[in-house]
């Protein structure tokens, strides 16, 4: 039968990144007739790369958004669990843990501080999780002891997870329960109607609610609604090398790189962060630079097989904070996008918090200030900044 014709959808999703099929999945479960409208295909955006760090923001000046990361990652390990009992399906994911090197006598100081404060921001005692200063020469068969002169801090919140298996356990939960249909880009939204209209040739579905949450490429369909642009896309790049036997080290942090070991026996490398860029796909030369970075304070990884390297779109809203919630002037148009280089780690209570304010129910975790749409208009947007 027709999409058109049939019962009108509780919700439709524009865009199958983490953002909308996070939100899918926490619709469907509390009952809403989702469809989610991909342009593409699953993971052809953002979320379809290959670092999948899960890092908890540093223990230093706390505020309202680091703790919505902290619960959020607090949860995560659930979520997942549960998600992977329901579909079968593995996520990668591992609680792994994380080092960063110290590099003078001023970081050794500040970070002692932090690891004081983790003591009252990540409370050890009852999470179990740490954040310890360890001295020159700890975990040196990872990370390069000449890396880190001053020690080095571990700590255990840190998290990874393959994000296109992620994304792909997501799909099928969504596809199973919902709707999911790929090549349908969303191009506008009738709201008397309840119509969302669809490229090309494709029948329009109805739908009393549409989220907007196409990655960078929502911030068009944001402006088309509002008239107002309030973020843009910013190039990453990032790639694979073959791991075997390094599945269960720490992720590391140095020089401004990640090295994230994943259960499938590859190591990923990343990013690059480009805010100018002429074309979206990897350049040889980075990858090349990306190696050679992580070569120098990881050795293990010298000589090791390149499996595929990859380059991504993320979607950066002006103030930095993502943009969860209805968008001014519209009452039956939302917004789920500008995660920026945070999206899978916070992704499910995302969905949580827009699905409640959709339903009325109290979210399990309140958004930030910074998150909802009154911090991303009128003045804050893009163009008044300039
Ligand atoms: C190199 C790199 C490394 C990264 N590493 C990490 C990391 O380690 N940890 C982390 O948490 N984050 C990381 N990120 C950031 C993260 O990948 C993004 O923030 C996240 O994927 C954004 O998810 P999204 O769902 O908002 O958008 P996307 O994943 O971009 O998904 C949007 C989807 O919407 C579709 N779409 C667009 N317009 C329309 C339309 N009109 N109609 C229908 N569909 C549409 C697109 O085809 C796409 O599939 C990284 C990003 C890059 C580039």
């Amino acid at each position: 039968m027709a999409l058109s014709t049939v019962q009108p959808f509780d919700l439709a999703i524009a865009g199958a990144g983490v953002f909308g099929l996070s939100i899918a999945h926490c619709a469907l479960k509390k009952g809403l007739r989702v469809v989610v409208l991909e342009a593409n295909y699953v993971g052809a955006g953002a979320s379809g790369g290959l670092l999948g760090a899960l890092m908890p923001h540093m223990p230093a000046r706390w505020n309202p958004k680091k703790e919505f990361q902290f619960q959020a990652l607090l949860k995560l390990e659930d979520h997942i669990e549960q998600l992977e009992f329901e579909t079968g399906l593995s996520c990668g994911y591992r609680r792994c843990g994380r080092i960063l090197p110290l590099t003078t006598q001023d970081k050794l100081e500040h970070h002692l501080e932090r690891a004081e404060e983790s003591k009252q921001r990540w409370h050890p005692k009852q999470t179990g999780f740490s954040y310890l200063v360890e001295p020159a020469g700890s975990r040196s068969d990872w990370l390069n002891a000449t890396a880190a002169p001053f020690g080095i801090v571990y700590e255990t919140l840190a998290a990874r997870a393959s994000p296109r298996s992620y994304l792909q356990v997501l799909a099928a939960f969504v596809s199973t329960r919902g709707t999911l249909i790929e090549g349908a880009e969303v191009t506008g939204f009738e709201e008397a109607s309840g119509t969302v209209l669809l490229a090309g040739n494709r029948e329009p579905v109805r739908a009393n609610r549409l989220v907007l949450s196409g990655g960078f490429a929502a911030f068009d369909l944001i402006e088309q609604f509002t008239g107002e642009r309030i973020g843009r896309g910013e190039k990453g790049q990032a790639l694979i090398l073959e791991g075997k036997g390094l599945e269960n080290r720490p992720a590391i942090y140095c020089d401004g790189l990640y090295v994230v070991p994943h259960a499938n026996g590859t190591v990923a490398i990343g990013s690059t962060s480009e805010r100018e860029f002429s074309d979206a796909t990897p350049s040889p030369g980075r990858s090349r630079e990306l190696i050679d970075r992580a070569t120098a304070f990881c050795p293990q990884l010298a000589g090791r097989e390149v499996v595929t390297d990859w380059a991504g779109i993320r979607p950066r809203c002006n103030k930095r904070d993502p943009l969860i919630g209805q968008l001014p002037g519209h009452d039956a148009v939302y917004a789920a996008t500008g995660g920026f280089k945070i999206s899978f780690g916070i992704a499910h209570q995302i969905a949580d918090c827009l699905v409640a304010e959709m339903t009325g129910d109290a979210p399990t975790y309140e958004l930030p200030a910074t998150f909802k749409p009154d911090h991303h208009f009128g003045i804050n947007r893009l163009d008044a900044d300039i």
